[in-house]
């Protein structure tokens, strides 16, 4: 093995066999372009992973079966695209090498671990300016075990905590025992024990998670603290979007994409919304509606056993009964220009429009994804079921299930009195002047009173997995959207909406697309669903600002 000179001073080669594999072995490089592997025999085609397929390596020794103790390994893990699939999807490789280098164990292990650290140096790409979580500390891994299909502590078990364990990212885990569980515990928590908080669940619990930090004496330090999360509900808009920013083939494996973020951890800023109600104020990552959109979210709650497609069923049944509102909406518009430049300042798209491969069930319930590379594969029983290998300093990933954290604490929002929320308009930085509800506006918002069939606010492009709401929505582009449809389009326009919510619904006629900054909604009616990232709020007027970039979610 010989280090190379040059700006890779970390760089590597060598030649290593694969455990119980019979044949000549391996040439290995690792630098900063990312791995190369050859076949000694030449009977294989030369294989590439770039560092952004990489997401770890663990070294190992031999266990109680192996009589050769000697020995050190280490074993590579990357998720390229297939190349031989059709669609664009994620597969699973991992690359085991025995290091036979030396006679004893310590002095091959010092060689594995060389190989381990040249890894996560091509893949956290030296001298980079990124930033990121703070990885010597652990994530706290939040689970919601009742949302959508109740899936969410299997998805963990099965995918996440797999990958997570490649990638030697430490966490814990805490499974929530009721809804508010996980308010009350980031209100008091001590932040500084974690590199952030990041959910298994639908939208709800990082909605609970964000007006937990909000509700904090430390609210506007805290809101700014690292976020993720990992599809488990039946709303999991966020996760989507993120996705589509990344140009990540999420339909393929919607787990799998999302856990990749915690795997390379580092931090995007990302917009949030301050809502103002008579009774409180909370801060929103996705959404604010009211009508159509909302009416057929909440009331098919009931059909929640069926996942995701039970808007669609929904949305079927409201369209033959349609509701209109009457409210009055006034709004402090962003001009285009401004619109189009923060735009394209903030795409953080990679890709053109992937082609994705429809998701199966099967691949998730087996653990395991398709392998289509060619080098030869230690199957991972070989690991874990005869113990021929033991992992070195493995990442615990306990479960504190046995928690003791706060269950009882006071109920939501009852601690932000009229005082917390002077002192949150007060300091707020970065956001435009808001008066306070009930004071008049500013000349220039602008003010329509009439009847609507759907008001929605969206700052993320999904609201659901299937719904891209707001195709030219950007993680941080300082933008509310605000989707109207008034009361007098026709049901041929609205079935038209709700089956093109694929981003060509925004061409329809009869349908708004409103850049803001903030707005004010005052519905007449003495009832209705008011939602704000899919979950229920009192009925009334409500206001809302754009927080720019306030927000950190955990991105590769
Ligand atoms: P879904 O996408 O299926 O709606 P969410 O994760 O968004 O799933 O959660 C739905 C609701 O469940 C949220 O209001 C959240 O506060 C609540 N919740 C969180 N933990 C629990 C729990 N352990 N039992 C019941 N409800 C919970
Ligand atoms: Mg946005």
């Amino acid at each position: 093995m010989e280090a190379q000179s040059g700006n890779d001073l970390w760089c590597l080669t060598a030649s290593f066999k694969q455990y119980k594999v019979k044949n000549e072995g391996y040439f290995l490089e690792i630098s900063a372009r990312g791995l190369t592997v050859v076949s000694n025999d030449g009977n294989m085609p030369k294989e590439f992973y770039e560092p952004s397929d990489l997401i770890g390596c663990v070294c190992m020794r031999s266990g109680p079966e192996e009589p050769r103790k000697h020995l050190a390994f280490f074993t590579i893990y990357a998720y390229p695209f297939a190349s031989l699939s059709r669609k664009k999807k994620r597969t699973r490789v991992s690359l085991s090498f025995v290091v036979d280098k030396e006679d004893t164990y310590e002095k091959n292990l010092a060689i594995a671990n060389e190989w381990r650290s040249a890894v996560y140096s091509a893949i956290r790409g030296k001298g980079h300016t990124r930033s990121s979580i703070n990885r010597r500390k652990k994530l706290l891994i939040v689970i919601n075990p009742n949302s959508g299909p109740g899936k969410a502590h299997r998805i963990y078990k099965k995918q996440v905590a797999p990958i997570l364990g490649e990638a030697e990212v430490p966490h814990e885990v805490l499974i929530t025992k009721a809804a508010n569980h996980a308010l009350n515990l980031v209100r008091s928590m001590d932040l500084d024990q974690y590199a952030g908080l990041v959910i298994v669940s639908g939208d709800g619990l990082l909605y609970e998670i964000y007006n937990g930090l909000l509700s904090r004496p430390d609210w506007d330090k805290a809101i700014e603290y690292p976020v993720g999360v990992i599809p488990g509900g039946s709303g999991n808009g966020l996760a989507r979007s993120l996705a589509h920013y990344l140009g990540e083939p999420y339909l393929a494996n919607p787990v799998l994409v999302s856990t990749l973020n915690l795997a390379y951890g580092y931090t995007s800023p990302m917009d949030l919304v301050l809502v103002h109600t008579p009774d409180a104020q909370r801060l929103s990552f996705l959404s604010i509606g009211l009508g159509l959109l909302s009416d057929i979210d909440i009331e098919s709650e009931r059909l929640r056993s069926i996942g995701e497609s039970r808007f669609a069923l929904w949305a079927i049944a409201r369209i033959a009964n349609l509701r209109r509102y009457r409210a009055k909406l006034s709004f402090r518009r962003l001009h285009k220009a401004l619109v189009n430049n923060n735009h394209k300042r903030h795409k953080i798209q990679r890709s053109q429009t992937v082609e994705e491969e429809p998701y199966t069930e099967s691949r998730e319930e087996g653990g395991q994804l398709s392998r289509s590379h060619s080098v030869t594969q230690v199957e991972e029983d070989e690991f874990d079921m005869n113990a021929s290998l033991v992992k070195v300093d493995p990442v615990k990933a306990g479960e504190n299930s046995e928690d003791d954290f706060l269950l009882n604490g006071k109920p939501e929002y009852e601690k932000q009195g009229d005082e917390f929320s002077k002192n949150i308009t007060a300091q707020l930085q970065g956001g435009c002047h808001m008066p306070k509800l009930g004071e008049s506006l500013p000349n220039d918002w602008e003010t329509v009173e009439d009847d609507f069939i759907i008001i929605y606010a969206v700052y993320q492009s999904h609201i659901g997995t299937d719904v891209f709401l707001a195709p030219n929505a950007a993680l941080n582009d300082g933008i509310i959207w605000l989707l109207l449809v008034r009361g007098d389009a026709t049901k041929s326009s609205i079935t038209k909406f709700l089956l093109g919510m694929d981003g060509s619904h925004i061409n329809i006629p009869g349908v708004e697309m409103i850049p803001v900054e903030a707005f004010r909604v005052e519905p007449s009616g003495k009832s209705g669903y008011l939602t704000v990232d899919g979950e229920v709020i009192p009925w009334g007027p409500l206001q809302a600002q754009i927080l720019p970039s306030k927000g950190r979610i955990i991105t590769r």
